[in-house]
């Protein structure tokens, strides 16, 4: 049995999780691929990492929901039986809304899933990894945005802020286990060709922001995936706690 070190990327199945997943066989770890709702995306990058001579496992689960997500780390115990690496991946931004239009359902769901499912995630690879609870170490890369930092204001204030929490996040519980084998960091793309935009709303959102981009062009998840496999790597072994954005300058 391979003794391959174990990431669980959390919305695997499209987009930047998607290139997180294949990048990282690539780089020789085992996958445990997440998905909501995209069982057959999820599945053809398990094939695709299978083809390549990897190993991978499609884990459904809405990270929206607690206990999805406790049998989700489940499976991967079942499955790989040690678990190394988290990118905490998963998330959705929601149609361009002013701050006085939106209802709390849609704050609450944004809050729900991009939030509390990447803390009770890291909950649950902490309590594999941390050398507290006997584990070996271990690494957790945090998704956020660059919206974090600029606010999205008339497009989606409330995920914006979402990514915020994620970057006081990072910082905190860097700070909580760092001296237990585990490190913390997180990244904020920038405009990434994604299915992103048109779930939000704005299938032209990457062709018309391009100009404003400092590099003049948006991002693959390809050029996220090289960023997040940094940090999840050995060579990041004394970064904690950092953010680092992948932005084209943005
Ligand atoms: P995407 O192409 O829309 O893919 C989203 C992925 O997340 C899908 O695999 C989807 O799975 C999964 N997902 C959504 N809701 C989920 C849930 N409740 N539980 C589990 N999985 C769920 O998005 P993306 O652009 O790759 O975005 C990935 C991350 O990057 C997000 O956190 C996003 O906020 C962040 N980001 C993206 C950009 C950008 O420009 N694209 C910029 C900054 C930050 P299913 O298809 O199965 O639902």
């Amino acid at each position: 049995m391979s003794d391959a070190p174990v990431l669980f990327v959390t919305g695997g199945s499209r987009g930047i999780g998607a290139a997180v997943s294949r990048l990282g066989a690539h780089r020789g770890w085992r996958v445990a691929v997440n998905y909501a709702s995209s069982r057959e995306a999820a599945e053809a990058v398990v094939a695709a990492i299978t083809e390549a001579g990897g190993e991978a496992v499609a884990i459904e689960g809405d990270v929206g929901k607690a206990a999805d997500i406790v049998s989700m780390f489940a499976a991967v115990d079942r499955h790989f039986g040690r678990l190394d690496g988290l990118v905490n991946n998963a998330g959705v931004v929601d149609y361009p809304q002013r701050v006085d239009e939106m209802s709390a359902e849609r704050v609450e769901r944004m809050l729900r899933i991009n939030v509390t499912g990447s803390i009770l995630c890291a909950g649950e690879a902490v309590r594999r990894m941390s050398s507290r609870h006997g584990g070996q170490g271990g690494a957790i890369v945090n998704v956020s945005s660059m919206a974090a930092v600029l606010g999205s204001a008339t497009q989606y204030v409330d995920y914006a802020a979402s990514k915020a929490a994620i970057d006081t996040f990072t910082i905190g519980l860097a700070r909580e286990v760092a001296a237990e084998g585990v490190r913390v960091n997180a990244i904020r793309p920038g405009i990434i060709e994604t299915d992103l935009h048109a779930s939000g709303g704005l299938p032209d959102r990457v062709r018309e922001m391009a100009s404003s981009i400092p590099m003049q062009r948006a991002g693959t998840a390809e050029e996220v995936a090289e960023a997040i496999l940094y940090l999840l790597s050995p060579s990041a072994s004394y970064v904690t706690g950092a953010i680092l954005n992948v932005s084209g300058g943005r």
